[in-house]
């Protein structure tokens, strides 16, 4: 699914803001894939809400970017004129929790399935001409709650005491009730996937999954249902994390936890840190599309001198062991440089993303000590795919020798 690109764009979209007792950060970057199918929304307070009730949402398209980006623009408007969802948050004060909340799933559920149908109608989904979907992971953030609404592989991480304390689940073809649900609509799950072909099992979108007769929307090959994860807010909430795949293919849910907290720590701005994760996913071997939301919570790390202290010398001993290496050899390529860093064995590289989060700061030192050599490099190897294999074949050759 989806080719490359030679060389990766790297170049990101940021955005950030305060407001309703919190504050958020986002990136995202294209990466290795040929197009840009990711989509996003942040709201601080929601239109005829208060200004503390705020919706988050990533979206992960595939086979094309027009449904995630439909989403984007429209989901929450098809979830807000549902009088369910409206009058249970506006009475989220004086409403009993359980009822509060089946108020606000139903309508963030009726919200998913009407958007489906209303996109199934569209004239170029409807002549075929379009066949893309897209995940979707909600974030819903009222005074007391914090409600997630999950359809697909993209995943929200709630970090509380530096740990992951709500994490919604991937809809994967092969998890039992999705596999359940894919045979009893006559489909079959092939190499993990949906008939062999779509590897998550609901969506929106993706209609060419949903034309099973005699079944209902939620019973379909791929289904738009949501699926739900409700924390009570506490002073302890620390910080929310929605992110598609191509950060969660290399970061396990704890990494996330854990990098983001250290380097909350060394920086406030949450852009920047969305930026780090985003570049140390890249670097550790992520090569999809890449879109992250940090909401920032009252408790989240703050500023630390003594971490900021600690990373200013971490880069100062990166940059002494660069420099002494390349001054041995200057010949040196990049990829010797890493491997010789990985082998030292560096105390103090930031948890969660070890020397792939410093790989910007150590191409940054090599380029300004060696330029020439950086740029024949760029040009020579764009792709570091082609240069590894390189790197193995003068290996081996070597070995042979
Ligand atoms: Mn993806």
């Amino acid at each position: 699914m989806g080719a490359f690109l030679d060389k990766p764009k790297t170049e990101k979209y940021n955005e950030s803001k305060n407001g309703g007792g919190l504050r958020y950060g986002l990136s995202s970057m294209q990466g290795w894939r040929i197009e840009m199918e990711d989509a996003h929304s942040a709201i601080i307070g929601i239109p005829d809400q208060k200004e503390t009730v705020c919706w988050f949402a990533v979206f992960d398209g595939h086979a094309g970017s027009r449904v995630s980006a439909h989403c984007a623009h429209h989901l929450l408007d098809c979830i807000r004129t549902n009088d369910d969802f409206t009058c249970s948050l506006q009475q989220e004060h004086t409403l009993p929790t359980e009822e509060m909340q089946k108020g606000i799933q139903n309508g963030i559920l009726k919200g998913f399935l009407e958007l489906d149908e209303k996109l199934r109608e569209s004239p170029e989904v409807a002549s075929g001409e379009d066949k893309s979907g897209t995940t979707a992971v909600c974030a819903l953030i009222t005074d007391k709650f914090l409600t997630l609404a999950n359809c697909g592989d993209s995943r929200g991480v709630f970090c509380v005491n530096g740990k992951p304390a709500l994490v919604t689940q991937d809809h994967k073809p092969s998890n039992e009730p999705e596999r359940a649900r894919i045979q009893n609509a006559g489909g079959t799950v092939m190499i993990q996937r949906v008939n062999g072909s779509l590897a998550v099992s609901r969506a929106l979108g993706d209609f060419e999954y949903k034309n099973v007769e005699g079944k209902g929307p939620t019973e379909q090959l791929v289904s738009p249902e949501p699926e739900f994860f409700v924390k009570e807010r506490t002073d302890e909430d620390e910080f929310l994390v929605l992110a598609c795949d191509g950060v969660w293919d290399v970061m396990t849910n704890q990494d996330i936890c854990d990098f983001i907290s250290a380097r909350l720590k060394v920086n406030d701005n949450l852009e920047t840190v969305c930026n780090e994760v985003i570049d140390t996913c890249l670097h550790k071997g992520s090569r999809d599309n890449m879109s992250i939301i940090i909401i920032a919570f009252p408790a989240a790390p703050k500023v630390d001198p003594e971490a900021v202290k600690a990373d200013k010398e971490l880069d100062a001993l990166l940059e002494k062991k660069i420099t002494e290496f390349v001054a041995q050899d200057n010949e040196v390529e990049l990829s010797q440089v890493t491997q010789y860093l990985m082998d030292e064995d560096i105390k103090g590289l930031p948890q969660g993303g070890g020397l792939y989060a410093k790989k910007v700061f150590i191409e940054e030192v090599y380029k300004k000590l060696l330029p020439e050599k950086y740029e024949s490099t760029q040009e020579e190897c764009p792709n570091p795919l082609a240069s590894l294999l390189f790197a193995n074949a003068k290996n081996a050759a070597l070995e042979d020798n």
